[in-house]
């Protein structure tokens, strides 16, 4: 569907700040130095849900990282971070003060004493930001590779305690859905038809058991590529019944009915009969 100016650029941001996410990741698993890491938990501490995108347990330290892949020059302000262009965004220092505090009352609830760093990663080597004062806990892009020698070096004894306190916040992470806008869509309003698997494109035609797409080439069963729009159309739509005529109804480029049937049958659980049938 075509989203709006402004769902456009928030899905850009949202679709930004997670390939940061990503980044920050690869770095994360680098670190020789015995560790837990635990990312994106969800918590919960008096009655105030707060999410941490990495966290890093030494064997004195909580370390929680909070990434941003801001891009572009801005000018440093309590409140905001400004830019010419008038785009200003929030400072993220209000953010990890917050998660902080709640993490070091929902520690000490447990009966840990591990010391709460909070951090703010910039990992875009894209960003500037000016008239940043020196003592914030900013790890700007040039500053990376320092800070990630840095936690190389810290005492890291880790024993069953360390291991224990991972496990109970993973046992009180909250799988509830992420607080992300979606636009209003209806199972109508989307455009239909399968996309490529690379390069997410509509140009795709079917030739035997191939899909293939005319914009990178890229080839995928037609098979997978049917399950895969299925595990799409699920996502979409949770409340609807996945039925033979409302997946090729959504795949669009395959011809024939039975061949989505026949595939359905094979991947999923038959229920119902006849035109009631439909697949779990
Ligand atoms: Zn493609």
């Amino acid at each position: 569907m075509k989203l709006t100016e402004e769902e456009h650029w928030y899905y850009l941001n949202q679709e930004k700040g997670f390939q940061g996410e990503l980044q920050f990741d690869v770095l994360t698993e680098k670190i020789q130095r015995d560790c837990h890491i635990l990312n994106d938990l969800q918590l919960e501490s008096n009655k105030s849900s707060f999410q941490l995108d990495t966290s890093l347990i030494f064997q004195d330290t909580y370390s929680l990282f909070e990434v941003k892949n801001f891009e572009g020059e801005y000018v440093y302000d309590s409140e905001y971070f400004k830019t010419l262009g008038g785009k200003d965004l929030p400072n993220p220092l209000d953010q990890i003060k917050r998660s902080k505090l709640l993490l070091s009352q929902l520690l000490k609830s447990l009966g840990s004493k591990l010391t709460v760093e909070a951090y703010v990663i910039f990992i875009n080597p894209q960003f500037t930001l000016y008239q940043t004062p020196p003592n914030l806990p900013f790890i700007l892009p040039t500053q990376i590779d320092r800070f990630m020698q840095k936690l190389e070096q810290k005492p890291s004894r880790l024993n069953q305690a360390h291991k224990n306190l991972a496990d109970k916040l993973i046992s009180l992470h909250q799988v509830e859905p992420p607080k992300i806008q979606l636009p209003t869509y209806t199972f109508e309003s989307v455009k239909k038809g399968m996309t490529c698997c690379k390069c997410d494109s509509f140009s795709v035609t079917i030739s035997g058991w191939k899909l293939i797409c005319g914009e990178c080439g890229c080839d995928e069963l037609v098979t997978s590529a049917v399950m895969r729009n299925v595990e799409e159309f699920k996502l979409l739509f949770p409340e609807r019944k996945i039925t033979t005529n409302i997946i090729h109804e959504w795949c669009g480029v395959v011809d024939s009915r039975k061949r989505i049937s026949r595939i359905l049958g094979k991947n999923l659980k038959i229920k119902g009969v006849h035109q009631w049938t439909y697949y779990e």
